[in-house]
């Protein structure tokens, strides 16, 4: 009986293997497999660790308006929801997952900036969100220029950290981690004095339930933060594709759908629906 099951199930796996071959998914090479015949699968980059944006949940499935929005364009790009396999892109890791081919593309509070331009290309916006910081309900830090001097934690390879280091508080003692979770743990266990990072992200901590009236936002628009999406540099028609899918996303009501379900919760005032290709640059 069970070596039935098993001759069963090994016979199914070498007949995918073998149609997968057959009609040449080359689902390592670039994110995706050929969306023909619609039995391909796709690759997508979240992040894992940020309520109200992309979240793992602890049943291993996953939440979150880049999530709401990556499902949609995937949709549009020829791909149902269960044919899509979400992979962790940390701050650090986004140009580089997009060089490989490890993802056709990423959605993962990635901002569009001049400097990331150089080595992919984004489709959107589809969000604006602004640096902000994150205390401790008792704390008294309003303002940037408060941090300097303090211990402040944010993520290797975020604009949130460069924007420290250049203009907001060059003299804060700023700890890079590679999540912004773990910046928060630090801010729990008073490691540090303040998270710095997107308002969109700062926001979807303070309304986890463990950290009820633990934490303030000071309230700050210290940047713009134009959300894309990123794909492969290059990759034009996917990039056209995109920006189509956004637009789209928006004039059917689903972007405010997705945004009421996601960032509700938290409180998250958003901005508007940007228009597809209008960035909103930093002062200075
Ligand atoms: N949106 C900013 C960035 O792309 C900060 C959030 C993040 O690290 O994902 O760098």
């Amino acid at each position: 009986m069970k070596l039935r099951k098993v001759t069963a199930a090994s016979a199914a796996v070498l007949a995918l293997a073998l149609s997968a071959t057959a009609c040449g998914g080359d689902s390592e090479d670039e994110g995706s497999s050929t969306s023909s015949g619609g039995g391909g699968t796709i690759k997508i980059g979240i992040k894992y660790d940020q309520p109200g944006l992309g979240l793992k949940q602890p049943d291993g499935t996953f939440a979150g308006f880049d999530v709401d929005v990556a499902t949609y364009v995937a949709k549009e790009l020829g791909y149902d929801a269960d044919k899509i396999e979400f992979v962790e892109t940390k701050s650090a890791d986004r140009e580089n997952a997009l060089a490989r081919g490890d993802v056709k593309f990423i959605a993962a509070t990635y901002s569009i900036t001049d400097e990331r331009k150089q080595k992919v290309d984004f489709a959107g916006p589809y969000l604006l969100a602004h640096q902000d910081l994150l205390t401790k309900s008792d704390a008294n830090i309003t303002k940037g220029t408060d941090l300097n001097g303090k211990k402040l934690c944010s993520v290797t390879g975020s604009t949130s950290a460069q924007n420290v280091q250049k203009s907001i508080a060059p003299k804060a003692n700023l700890k890079e981690y590679s999540t912004y979770s773990e910046c928060i743990a630090a801010l729990q266990n008073g490691a540090v004095d303040a998270v710095t990072t997107d308002d969109s992200i700062l926001a979807g901590f303070a309304a986890q339930d463990q950290y009820e009236g633990k934490f303030k936002l000071a309230g700050l628009k210290l940047s713009n933060e134009n959300y894309g999406i990123g794909v492969k540099k290059g990759d034009a028609s996917t990039v056209d594709k995109i920006n189509k899918a956004l637009e789209q996303m928006v004039d059917d009501g689903s972007w405010q759908k997705a945004v009421d379900a996601n960032f509700g919760p938290a409180n998250y005032e958003n901005e508007q629906a940007p228009k597809i290709g209008v960035i909103v640059p930093n002062a200075g």
